[in-house]
């Protein structure tokens, strides 16, 4: 699951950061209101964590100009401002969450589970595929109650197949969803993850199969 962290405050943001990809989330961030805004028509993301006082252009016009696109990305808004008015303005521009500053970072996270389930039409934070388990909130998945042992990225990966099981994933979806800007991605290396994934999962699990110049799919 790939975030925006639109933050101008760079110790919050490196905090944050820090957190949250150790929590193993993809996070890219950004620190003023254009660059935010002008990513934002260029990548696909899975939530926005958004600051509403930023350089450039404010948070409240990003979150604008993101619902005119139509966009249903789930945004959760985060401001010092304790105002009212400020997060009933957010909420009706289209914010699904509502955090004041400062907050714990276990409430944020708790927040950014809640937005993403939700997201993906769940009430659990459990994905099962016949005996295959995994639990997105302790970030562990098992085989018939036995654990396996999976990195971060084959971790996101597993849970990118599992939220579209049955469904055909292309190589550009998950590479989008698995590294941020920062991140050197050559052409095979999605296909390294998915290899290394595929052998974790063979002895008893469900297969993913490779669909020859569309990605690939999780066989229920
Ligand atoms: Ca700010």
């Amino acid at each position: 699951m790939r975030i925006l962290l639109i933050e101008d405050d760079r110790d919050l943001a490196e905090g944050l950061r820090r957190a949250l990809e150790q929590s193993g989330y993809t996070v890219d961030w950004i620190a003023d209101g254009e660059r935010a805004n002008a990513v934002l028509k260029t990548d696909d993301f899975d939530l926005v964590v958004l600051d509403l006082g930023l350089p450039r252009l404010d948070g409240l016009s990003v979150l604008r100009q993101l619902r005119a696109r139509e966009k249903h990305i789930p945004v959760l808004i985060t401001t010092a401002s304790d105002s009212v008015e400020a997060r009933v303005k957010g909420l009706d521009l289209g914010a699904d969450d509502y955090l004041g500053k400062p907050f714990e970072l276990t409430e944020l996270e708790a927040r950014v589970r809640a937005l993403l389930r939700r997201s993906q039409g769940r009430s659990t934070g459990e994905l099962r595929a016949g005996n295959l388990l995994l639990d997105t909130n302790a970030r562990r998945a098992s085989i018939a109650a036995v654990p396996l042992d999976l990195p971060r990225r084959e971790l996101c990966l597993l849970e990118i197949l599992m939220t579209r099981m049955g469904k055909v994933v292309s190589k550009e979806q998950i590479a989008s969803q698995l590294f941020s800007f920062d991140d050197e991605v050559s052409p095979n290396t999605i296909e390294i993850y998915v290899s290394r994934l595929r052998k974790k999962l063979a002895p008893a699990g469900p297969g993913i199969d490779t669909v020859r110049g569309l990605g690939y799919v999780l066989k229920p």
